[in-house]
């Protein structure tokens, strides 16, 4: 007889994963270095400490520790709303008539309501433990701002968001809900920073972007003593502690007996979607299981993946940071006002852009009105307000699902659902109303952009 599967599997605290997985110690081709715009030259960790705190630039740059121990003081917080359920979407397979299984890793159950919430704490217990006196970021949606924002009262470590301007005005309770946590917020781009000045003296009504936002928090960092910048997505570390979601539903999935045929999870900077898949994608490596698909999923109005240059770029518009071989729709790229925030990134993690580039896995560009029909549908039938983020991969999920339903294969999809919605229902009610629209940036436009890409000499 079949085991029953249950709607929703929560591993017991003993389960719960004690080490974060770093998965560049399997890949056959590493990611290409950071480097210095400046000189061409390729990174050492030393040259990260002035932006990052050591342990995290240790982190950044250790390409073969497979198993980083997680420690105690992270291990506290994180049993605060961890494990995330590992959910059977069992009345959508059934909306769906699909024979496929679906299951989603919920990471929207704590007060951030995303899966920032597992980086934000390691960046905040870290700064504390080097004896910082203040941080400072940049928050688009407004999820990482609020999951930082929440990570550094616990520690009691007062931070700065610049947050992007249409976040500002669009999501006004994401900033009370920061400022709760005792953050100071500050939209983006503001008169605060040399690179917010010269930006609103070209264009005063600059709605701003996160590579903006980027760069004033950065700006900030450096120019004030004791003060560090901790960035949300992107970046090696950020992926290193999101692979607390991909080790917690590998361990539900494997005691429940089943293991999936294709991983999806939306991409904006790569964070969730290079936790979810890490483990998945180190058996896709080693051979132990070779014919795993992985899909990530990114707006059609900003497709670094489907549509961007593979080459070095800044991380962010006031190139202040270093240079990271990417995807990249260039770092001045400014995408359009599309109501998912998280995802309007010009770039894409190195890792994830690596494993794109090496044809580990494949990448789909959606419409938005397409996402928000997922997400409607996906809530009736689940009972959970996705994010519109997270919606991404709902929609090609749903769609992967009618896929097996026209050819009656059995496939079993796992997906990432990121987050919540209820900071988002501005997006939700002009989905409703039906004045949404899709843009999707023609060539010209991105070529006018790849034109701008820094041409450096790789030493
Ligand atoms: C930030 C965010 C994303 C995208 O960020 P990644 O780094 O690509 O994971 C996706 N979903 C939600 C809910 C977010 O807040």
């Amino acid at each position: 007889m079949e085991k029953k599967i249950p709607y929703r599997h929560y591993l017991t605290e003993e389960q719960l994963p004690r080490q974060w997985y770093n998965l560049r110690a399997d890949m056959k081709e590493l990611p290409d270095p950071l480097r210095n715009p400046a000189t061409g030259e390729a990174l050492k960790e030393e040259d990260l400490y002035p932006i990052f705190c050591k342990e995290l630039a240790h982190q950044e740059m250790d390409n073969t520790t497979r198993y980083v121990d997680i420690p105690e003081g992270i291990m506290e917080i994180y049993k605060q709303y961890r494990p995330a359920p590992l959910v059977r979407a069992y009345n959508l397979e059934k909306a769906l008539g699909t024979p496929a299984e679906i299951y989603y890793k919920f990471e929207g159950n704590n007060t951030s309501g995303s899966h920032k919430l597992n980086s934000a704490i390691p960046q905040a217990y870290y700064a504390k433990k080097q004896g910082l006196k203040a941080l400072t970021t940049e928050t688009g949606a407004g999820q990482w701002g609020s999951a930082l924002s929440e990570a550094c009262s616990y520690f009691d470590m007062p931070l700065t968001v610049y947050m992007v301007k249409v976040s500002y005005e669009q999501k006004p309770f994401r900033r009370t809900l920061m400022q709760t946590f005792n953050a100071e917020v500050i939209p983006s781009p503001s008169m605060t920073t040399q690179v917010g000045k010269k930006i609103l003296a070209d264009n005063p009504n600059c709605t701003g972007s996160l590579g903006t936002a980027i760069s004033e928090a950065v700006e900030k960092a450096v120019t004030n003593e004791g003060s560090r910048y901790v960035l949300g997505s992107v970046l090696n570390q950020v992926l290193l502690h999101q692979s607390i979601i991909g080790l917690e539903a590998y361990k539900s999935m494997e005691i429940l007996g089943v293991y999936p045929d294709v991983v999806i999870g939306c991409a904006g900077g790569g964070s969730n979607l290079g936790g979810l898949i890490a483990p998945f994608m180190r058996d896709k490596i080693t051979g132990v299981h070779p014919n795993t698909e992985f899909i990530a999923v990114e707006p059609a109005s900003c497709p670094s993946l489907t549509r961007g240059k593979y080459a070095y770029d800044f991380c962010d518009t006031g190139k202040i940071c270093p240079l990271a071989k990417m995807y990249t729709l260039g770092c001045e790229y400014i995408p359009s006002a599309s109501h998912a925030g998280g995802l309007r990134y010009h770039g894409m993690s190195p890792i994830i852009s690596k494993l794109y580039h090496d044809g580990y896995m494949k990448a789909v560009a959606v419409e938005q009105t397409k996402v928000f029909e997922a997400a409607k549908m996906f809530a009736k039938y689940e009972t959970i307000l996705p994010a519109p983020e997270s919606s991404h991969a709902i929609r090609v999920a749903i769609d992967e699902a009618l896929k097996c339903k026209e050819t009656g294969e059995k496939k079993t999809i796992l997906f990432g659902l990121t987050g919540t919605g209820f900071f988002d229902m501005f997006a939700y009610d002009k989905f409703i109303k039906g004045e949404m629209s899709d843009y999707i940036p023609t060539d010209e436009e991105l070529e006018a952009s790849f034109a701008k890409l820094p041409q450096i000499e790789e030493k």
